[in-house]
């Protein structure tokens, strides 16, 4: 669902550009709403959250669907957490709809996917785990790094239940924004992927801007 934010730029209290390929933590506090840009299109940017009280409590794909009754997020949605708690809501999307479904790439997926020689390739998971090991204060280990969402990115469901990775339905500028309905570490891997159609075979950054 297309909905437009009524927030300006320039009364967000922080921006940051997140460089294709680079990874990026922050913590959102409860009442504070964030806005993702796909500032050049078709870029995927793969995010987890957690319960910035208790990590342990996070992002739960399987929990946010079941609520929903859909596969795709987009405004009006409520992301749930392993506890089956309200972490954050969609206010605002122009791109329309959201992945949470195809999982992250790992150097292991590309093999598996793509080729051997691809092993050493930089990918989503890579850059968690480097995030994790360069901010211990936020308390995340290995085993926190679970289920994301792919913002921005176009993974349809066939109807015979199927999942394909196609070109994006982003383009330069669309948005999503969300309200933290409690204290949230908000961790994303600006993805990296070269070997599917993801970022358009062409990474690129995003920016974040964070309003009171
Ligand atoms: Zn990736």
């Amino acid at each position: 669902m297309i909905k437009e934010s009524p927030r300006a730029c320039s009364t967000a209290i922080q921006r940051d550009i997140v460089p294709a390929g680079d990874y990026y933590i922050q913590i959102i506090k409860q009442g504070q709403t964030v806005r993702l840009v796909d500032l050049e299109g078709n870029q995927a940017a793969d995010t987890l959250f957690y319960s910035a009280n208790d990590p342990g409590e996070r992002y739960s794909a399987t929990d946010t669907i079941r609520e929903q009754g859909n596969l795709y997020l987009t405004a009006g949605s409520i992301l749930k957490t392993n506890e089956n708690n309200d972490l954050l809501e969609i206010v605002a999307d122009t791109c329309g709809r959201h992945d949470t479904v195809g999982g992250a790439c790992a150097s292991e997926s590309n093999t598996v996917r793509y080729d051997l020689e691809k092993r050493g390739m930089h990918a989503c998971r890579d850059s968690w785990m480097l995030a994790i090991q360069e901010h211990e204060e936020f308390g995340l280990g290995k085993a926190d790094i679970t289920h994301n969402i792919n913002f921005f990115m176009n993974v349809p469901v066939t109807p015979e239940g199927k999942l394909t990775f196609e070109d994006g339905i982003s383009a330069p500028g669309k948005y999503v924004e969300l309200k933290a309905l409690m204290d949230t570490i908000m961790l994303i891997s600006n993805c990296p992927q070269l070997n599917n159609p993801c970022n358009g075979y062409n990474p690129t950054p995003i920016e974040v801007l964070i309003w009171d």
